[in-house]
């Protein structure tokens, strides 16, 4: 199978992502093939549990894929996230739950874990739709032009929001993306926690940018914890008849 070894970790991504309750029957994961590709490997429109290396789809900036197969609605995440930000290798697109309440309400995601450093450096951003589509769209990010307005929603950092519908995570690998998309969800559980009982104290940008350095080095950890909970299929052979 072409681009074997990405393509084997992407459907681990896509099940551990599943299994760590940030993706259910919807939401996605993709990873930039190699450092400056302008092409990414992205499931065909499949529930995320689902996925084996024979539903990946090589796709552009445009997030046009190749072959005939259905791809995802809102693939623009990913193209365009890709094209502001040559740094990212992988991107999560997700709608896990305990985020979603901080895309609706004054209160901004913030770090308040030393495994959430990432999210220290600025109150996390949140992508308003209305402001590119009006007040009754889908809140889908279904074109190109709502992808750029993500992206630069998104601008340097590692996570932003999305009103009502979910968030991305990004990161310089598949791995790093999917460490941040978990503890973003359970960053969020902790903050919404800790502002039932007081007023919480989050990290300092200082703090975060330590601490992710520091926890950078674990992300493998998580990786081979994580994978080991999850079965993937076996690729099937070159040449076989299935
Ligand atoms: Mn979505």
């Amino acid at each position: 199978m072409a681009h074997g070894n990405d393509a084997h970790d992407l459907v681990a991504a896509n099940r551990i992502l599943v299994d760590q309750g940030v993706l259910d029957a919807f939401g996605h994961v993709s990873v930039r093939l190699g450092p400056g590709s302008d092409r990414f490997l992205l499931s065909r429109n499949l529930a995320p549990g689902l996925v084996t290396a024979a539903d990946l789809l090589v796709h552009d900036l445009d997030g046009t894929p190749e072959g005939d197969q259905r791809p995802y609605l809102e693939r623009f995440i990913h193209a365009e996230i890709y094209r502001a930000r040559p740094d990212v290798l992988a991107v999560v697109h997700s709608h896990s739950p305990a985020v979603v309440p901080f895309s609706v309400v004054d209160v901004p995601l913030r770090a308040v874990l030393h495994m959430a450093g990432f999210l220290a450096a600025r109150p996390t951003p949140v992508f308003e739709i209305r402001e590119y589509a009006g007040d009754a769209s889908d809140l889908l990010i279904t074109s190109a032009e709502l992808g750029r307005g993500l992206a630069r929603t998104l601008d340097t950092g590692a996570v932003a929001l999305m009103r009502g519908h979910g968030s991305v995570a990004v990161g310089a690998s598949l791995r790093e993306a999917v460490y941040r998309a978990v503890y973003t969800e359970i960053n969020a559980r902790a903050q919404a926690e800790a502002m039932a009982l007081g007023t919480p104290t989050y990290l300092t940008p200082g703090e975060g940018a330590s601490a992710d350095a520091t926890v950078g080095s674990q992300v493998d950890r998580a990786w081979g914890v994580w994978r080991d909970r999850v079965s993937t299929p076996a690729t099937p052979e070159a040449g076989s008849a299935r």
